[in-house]
């Protein structure tokens, strides 16, 4: 909103004359776009690239017709992952629930579907990327290896909304790190994807790009590290040009509850890996976690504190003469945000108060020397899950917030909480109803006319049931387990 002000736009679609731009977003968190819904002309649902172009091509023929904005609108309603927002009439039942989703327009299909590449190989990638002055996140080549994950972690929003797998090939990929090596001068690559270690010609690829960029001393890293298959001799070769960072997210600390969100490690995996890590000369992990997990008691709380002081065991238990001084462990628990096309999207969040307490906990469970804990503060993850799951109307909320000075709030210490609160006063409107509601198995949700190709009934749902019996399922690419994604194309995900 601040920037659609600076740059004179007006803030709702229904303002906007025949002059002014057209509004786009995309992007993961506009999967439930709905908060959004007032402010934008267009929504992108799922890969960009492919539909960028189609959409520019239709911008270029409309200009030259001289029709109406909302012949503009009509016709990119037409193409396949454009959601047109005010093309749709939501209504609500007495107690604040969606009572249906119907289209006002009749270019406007019932259901908007994502859309999809299908060629990792064939399709676009930027070969000569800006490399900034200043420091950024992810200041570093990012060579995107495959899309979408088929391990099925239920809290993650990502590993749904991705599906399927699509890998680019590792001689493809090797062009792709020539070109950035030598046009962007950086000398870190990341090998990015959901769930990097899982691409089928890892190895391969590890020890093509080692030996090609050693001389040009160009460090890679694998971001987002699964326990269980990251082997030691990765992290040798890693390690052969210099150390960087080691985190792991084992996101639970008893195995119960790693079942329960169907993050398939364990206990070994983690002590196998840390070990591994510590006699190959690391000293410094990071180990990611999340409160508030649905089902979670203190003895999963507990599990976090056990977990650290097992990691710290297993670098004094690794060979003086291969560690390196200098242990380091830091604990990092973030409060789970239940999101929206996910098995936990019925779920409640913890409240403010219980997800302090738990923070507390950790803080004097984890006084234990070489170790760090950060924490996130509980009122910007109370907004997350707010939104998140929100409907129209918080669009409202919005504007209203925004008007009450709330700018940059991503940044903790811009945070305005006051401004947020007073917005939902304003507007007569109770965040707790979208944070902390258990949702009933039939409702339906503000974002159920986006199909993901995830099905919410046959898949979602039949997830959940099996997360509160702490059963796991395992990764699809085993043995498929029907989540629906093949509906959204003929030949997807053989
Ligand atoms: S269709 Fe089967 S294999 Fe493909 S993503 Fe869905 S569950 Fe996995």
């Amino acid at each position: 909103l601040n920037m659609l002000d600076l740059a004179g736009i007006p803030l709702l679609t229904k303002e906007r004359g025949e002059d002014h731009p057209f509004v786009l977003v995309g992007g993961p968190c506009a999967y439930n776009v709905e908060p959004l819904a007032d402010f934008v002309d267009l929504v992108a649902l799922g890969e960009g690239e492919e539909l960028t172009e189609e959409l520019l091509d239709l911008y270029g023929e409309w200009k030259d017709s001289g029709e109406s904005r909302n012949a503009f609108l009509e016709r990119s309603a037409g193409i396949p992952g454009i959601y047109v927002p005010s093309f749709y009439d939501v209504s609500y039942l007495e107690d604040g629930r969606v009572s249906e989703i119907i289209p006002n327009n009749s270019a406007a299909p019932k259901r908007v579907a994502k859309r999809i590449v299908r060629d990792m190989d064939s399709v676009y990638f930027p070969e000569r990327v800006i490399v900034p002055f200043m420091d950024i996140v992810h200041d570093r080549i990012m060579l995107e290896l495959f899309r979408g994950c088929t391990r099925g972690c239920r809290f993650c929003q990502a590993g749904m909304i991705y599906r399927p797998i699509r890998e680019r090939s590792p001689e493809k990929l090797l062009e792709l790190a020539e070109k950035l090596v030598r046009s962007t001068g950086y000398e870190e690559m990341s090998l990015s994807s959901l769930s990097s270690s899982d691409y089928s010609g890892l190895e391969q690829l590890v020890r093509q790009l080692m030996s090609r960029f050693e001389e040009d001393r160009v460090a890679l890293s694998l971001p987002s590290l699964r326990l269980d298959s990251f082997e030691k001799e990765f992290i040798e070769e890693m390690q052969k040009v210099r150390k960087t960072g080691l985190t792991f997210a084992p996101e639970a600390g008893s195995q119960r509850l790693r079942d329960v969100i169907n993050k398939g490690v364990t206990e070994e995996d983690l002590v196998k890996t840390v070990s591994d890590s510590f006699a190959s000369g690391w000293n410094s992990v990071k180990l990611y976690f999340m409160i508030g997990l649905p089902t979670e008691t203190e003895e999963d709380l507990k599990g976090i504190a056990d977990l650290a002081k097992l990691v710290k065991d297993c670098y004094y238990q690794t060979d003086k003469e291969k560690r390196q001084k200098g242990l380091k462990i830091t604990i990092s628990a973030s409060s789970f945000v239940p999101k929206p096309f996910t098995p936990f999207q019925w779920e409640p969040q913890d409240t403010m108060e219980q997800l302090r307490e738990k923070q507390q906990y950790l803080r004097s469970a984890l006084r234990i020397k070489n170790v760090d804990y950060n924490w996130h503060d509980s009122e910007v993850s109370y907004m997350e899950a707010v939104f998140a799951r929100g409907d129209r109307r918080l669009g409202q909320v919005l504007l209203s917030a925004w008007q009450n000075g709330a700018r940059f709030d991503g940044w903790t210490e811009h945070f305005n909480w006051d401004a947020w609160n007073k917005a939902f006063e304003d507007n007569n409107l109770q965040p707790e109803f979208y944070a902390y509601r258990r949702r009933k198995k039939d409702e339906v949700f503000p974002w159920d006319h986006i199909d993901t190709g995830v099905s919410k009934a046959s898949f979602l749902w039949m997830e959940w049931q099996k997360a509160q019996k702490a059963e796991t399922t395992p990764d699809c690419r085993l043995n498929c387990t029907g989540c629906g994604i093949q509906r959204l194309g003929e030949g997807l995900c053989q």
